[in-house]
Order: C-alpha cells, then sequence, then structure tokens
C-alpha cells in the first residue's frame, strides 16, 4: 500500500499501484477485483485515485508512425512528451494538447482534453480514429467513429469507467516550425477581452490568463494570448533541462497578499497594449512543465482546481457574476485561465460545450468549499457543468445536473459490466453506479 494523491495532492489516499507492461498482466490485474486505470497522474482530483490502481506507465510502446500521413498508434501509456520528441523533428504536432505534456495518450483520451484551440479543432478525441480498450471480462474490444461507436463514445471522456484503453491512433496536425508567432494584448476588463476574443475567433490558439483579484471597473483585467505555428525557424526539441520545487513550500506561500503582488507585477510587466514575438512551442503550451513537481508550491495541505464552463448565451454577464463573487471572497487564485470553447462533441461525459470555460487554482482555505458550492449552484444556472478532471469535491446532484446524457453513459457501461470492476472514489463520490 502507497499513498496516493492527483495533482492538486488532495485527497491522499492509501492504495495499490499496479503497474503492468503487457496485455496478460493487465487481464490478471483485471480479474482479480476493483479498479481505475492510471496515467500520469496528472487529473488533479479523485479520478485516477482507488485502493487498486491500473498502472499504465510501463505501457508505453509506440506501434506505428506514418510520416507521409501523420497517423500514430501507440500504447495508452506513452506520454505526450514522448510522442513531441519523435514526431516535431519529422514535422507533426499534437491536433490538441492540454497545458502540460506530462499526461498519457490514455489520460489525454479518457478525460477528451482540450487545448487553445478548442474553439477550432475541439477535443483530442475528435482526432482519434481508434483504440483499443480491455473490457471488464478482459476481452480487447476495438472502437472508434464508425465501430462499436456507444463503447467509444462513452470512453472518450469516460473517465476510465468503462475499462482500460490500451492503444490509440491519432491523427497528428502538420506544422512547419517548433515556434509560435505569439500576439500578447494587454486587457482593461471583461468587456472587452469578450470583444477581443471574439476580434479573433480564426486564431488557431487563444488564451486569456486573468487577474482574478481585480474588482469593479478593472474586474476581468487580463493578458489575451494568441498564437499560430510560425512557418519556419526550424523543427527543434525543446531543452531537457527543468527547474524543480525541492520540498513543500510552507501553507502560507502563496496567499492573498503575494498572490496579489504577483498578479500585479505580471500585468504591469506588459507596458503596451499589443506586442508580437516568436517564441518556441514549449514554453508557449507548456509554461509550468519546466518547474518539476510546482503542485508542492502549495504546501502539504495541497489545493483544488475549479474548472468550469458556461454557454455562449449566458456568455458576459454569467463570468462577470462569476468572477465578481470569486473577487468579493478574497480567496486569492493564483493561475486563472479563460478560453472559449467551440461547439461540444457527440462523447457522453465530455466537458466542453460552446461558450467559456474558467479555470482556477485555490490553496486550501476554511472558506474554500462553501465559495465553490455557490460557484457550482451560479455556473448550473447558466447552463454550464465543472470537469471531472479536475474535481475532488463537487455533489452527486452538481454532476448529473451538468451531465444530461448522464444515463445513455450508464447504460453502456453496465452493458460491458464495467459497473462491477472500475470505480474511482469519484465515480464513488459522485454515486456513479
Ligand atoms: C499543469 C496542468 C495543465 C493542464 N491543462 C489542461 C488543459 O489545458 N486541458 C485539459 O483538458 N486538461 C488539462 N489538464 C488535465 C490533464 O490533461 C488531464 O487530467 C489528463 O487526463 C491527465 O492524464 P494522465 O495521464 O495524467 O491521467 P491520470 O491523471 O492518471 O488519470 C486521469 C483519468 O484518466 C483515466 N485514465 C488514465 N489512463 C487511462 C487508460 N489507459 N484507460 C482508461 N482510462 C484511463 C483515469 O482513470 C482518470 O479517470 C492539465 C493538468 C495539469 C497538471
Amino acid at each position: 500500500m502507497a499513498q496516493l494523491s492527483g495533482w492538486g495532492r488532495f485527497p491522499v489516499v492509501e492504495g495499490e499501484s499496479l503497474s503492468f507492461s503487457d496485455l496478460g498482466h493487465l487481464g490478471r490485474l483485471i480479474e482479480a477485483g476493483e479498479g481505475i486505470p492510471y496515467g500520469l497522474g496528472r487529473s488533479y482530483g479523485d479520478s485516477a485515485l482507488a485502493k487498486r490502481c491500473f498502472d499504465s506507465r510501463r505501457f508505453d510502446r509506440f506501434l506505428a508512425f506514418d510520416e507521409a500521413s501523420g497517423m500514430l498508434c501507440a500504447q495508452a501509456g506513452v506520454s505526450l512528451a514522448e510522442i513531441l520528441r519523435i514526431t516535431i523533428p519529422r514535422g507533426w504536432f499534437l491536433p490538441v494538447t492540454p497545458g502540460t505534456a506530462f499526461v498519457t495518450l490514455g489520460g489525454a483520451v479518457a478525460s477528451d482534453v482540450h487545448g487553445k484551440n478548442h474553439h477550432l479543432e475541439g477535443c483530442f478525441c475528435d482526432h482519434v480514429s481508434e483504440l483499443s480498450l480491455m473490457t471488464a471480462s478482459g476481452e480487447i474490444l476495438r472502437c472508434g467513429p464508425s465501430e462499436n461507436t456507444a463503447l467509444f463514445r462513452a470512453s472518450c471522456g469516460g473517465m476510465g469507467l468503462t475499462g482500460v484503453i490500451v492503444d490509440v491512433t491519432l491523427r497528428m496536425k502538420p506544422i512547419r516550425g517548433a515556434w509560435i508567432d505569439e500576439t500578447l494584448l494587454r486587457i482593461d476588463n471583461l468587456g472587452e477581452l469578450f470583444a477581443r476574443f471574439e476580434e479573433h475567433a480564426k486564431a488557431t490558439y487563444s488564451v486569456a490568463w486573468i487577474d482574478c483579484l481585480a474588482k469593479g471597473d478593472a474586474l476581468g483585467r487580463s493578458l489575451l494570448m494568441v498564437g499560430e505555428h510560425a512557418q519556419e525557424g526550424g523543427l527543434s526539441l525543446a531543452p531537457q533541462g527543468r527547474l524543480k520545487v525541492p520540498m513543500d513550500a510552507p501553507g502560507f506561500a502563496l496567499n492573498h497578499f503575494t498572490v496579489a503582488a504577483f498578479n500585479t507585477l505580471y500585468y504591469q510587466r506588459v507596458r503596451r497594449k499589443l506586442t508580437q514575438h516568436r517564441v518556441h512551442y514549449a514554453p508557449y503550451f507548456y509554461p509550468l512543465d519546466a518547474v518539476g513537481e510546482w503542485n508542492r508550491l502549495y504546501g502539504k495541505r495541497g489545493f483544488l482546481q475549479y474548472q468550469c464552463v458556461i454557454p455562449k448565451a449566458a456568455g458576459l454577464e454569467g463570468m462577470r457574476g462569476i468572477l465578481g463573487a470569486i473577487a468579493d471572497s478574497g480567496l486569492a487564485s493564483f493561475l486563472a485561465v479563460l478560453k472559449a470553447f467551440g461547439k461540444g462533441n457527440d462523447n457522453l461525459l465530455s466537458f466542453p460545450m460552446e461558450g467559456y470555460t474558467l479555470a482556477l487554482d485555490f490553496a486550501m482555505h476554511p472558506r474554500l468549499l462553501p465559495l465553490l458550492d455557490r460557484l457550482d449552484a451560479m455556473v448550473l444556472d447558466h447552463g454550464g457543468r465543472i470537469y471531472l478532471t479536475k474535481d475532488a469535491r463537487m455533489s452527486p446532484e452538481t454532476f448529473r445536473r451538468g451531465y444530461p446524457r448522464l444515463d445513455e453513459f450508464l447504460e453502456v457501461r453496465a452493458a460491458h459490466g464495467a459497473d462491477r470492476r472500475f470505480h474511482s472514489l469519484q465515480s464513488r463520490r459522485l454515486e456513479i453506479p
């Protein structure tokens, strides 16, 4: 038994990490009892935690890569960082990438992750042509948009609750340079931010960093970062060096005052309304990957990440209410990121819907859980939902209301016997049968 936790280091539970490197071994682990698949543990809360975790990190072989078409097939334990190491020098990039490259293919599919290009290019699984899944009986089923479709739609975004994904076939995206041409816009308030998102709706990548302590006329003051793949500059990989946080920071390291000081400095370092420069893909997409174990900055008590989406119709006013409630609470979020989403897909538990998504990191605090409950209510009133892969605390009721296709998901799960074999702490908390 070991102490297991997600990236937020809350909750911490006792469990066994059961590593496998071949299908026979995985089959025996599943046969022996209930558990949940585990990738690189970059989900923040309890979605990859259970008494028994099927750890896929040693199941990490590349199976095929066609340099002419960009089709790549690999075992589920291969990380996005490893994929980029192979494909970038050959002129191919991930079609969709989250804000860290230290996630496995299996984890990216199970959360149906999104990136800064959702408004144009959708979720990760929209680029998956096929995957194989080991079900509760140990059988391997191939599924995709036109084969075992119901199981595919349930497994993409299904948080490991339909079975263990064993391999994935992905369509990569052609690039001519490993660099991004970035435009940085200094934004004074939320109204201006929404207007700029609309104005840059055709840009490939866009994301805003928000100073969520700013209030009143400055509510929503932010930096909007818009990016395009550079057409030249070479296909060089990122340098390998990484800094590491050597120990847990004291619990007070990230508090209202330190975050306020950081936010002011960060915002004011950008003097001009608009700046343009060329940046390497690694600091552009994965700024935090350069600092190993940065989650220790939050101290031993850990932290919660909160990510919600509200539909476009609720738009500016909805987001104003949510950001206003956060600013009034005085609870500081070190990272606050806003993105625009395009249309959602057909995957049954996929998080994105057309609208705006806000992601925040909060250090543990006695007033935090009541604040997040209040935010949940506002999000649901606007017809939105909370992202499962970031969650460690939402109620079963909030989950049900946010995911209207849950019953279809449960039907597929039961039809494949997954309800008897695959459970996480999160699925128990959310009362998923
Ligand atoms: C710094 C940072 C930035 C991030 N940015 C983004 C972002 O921009 N967009 C976004 O969408 N997400 C983002 N995330 C979240 C992250 O992409 C997801 O949580 C992803 O699922 C983590 O993958 P993992 O391999 O670490 O999986 P884990 O955290 O180990 O598991 C996550 C879920 O996937 C399931 N799973 C894992 N492997 C398999 C498998 N082989 N078969 C079936 N199920 C499996 C687990 O059971 C669990 O439910 C970010 C996380 C961090 C730490």
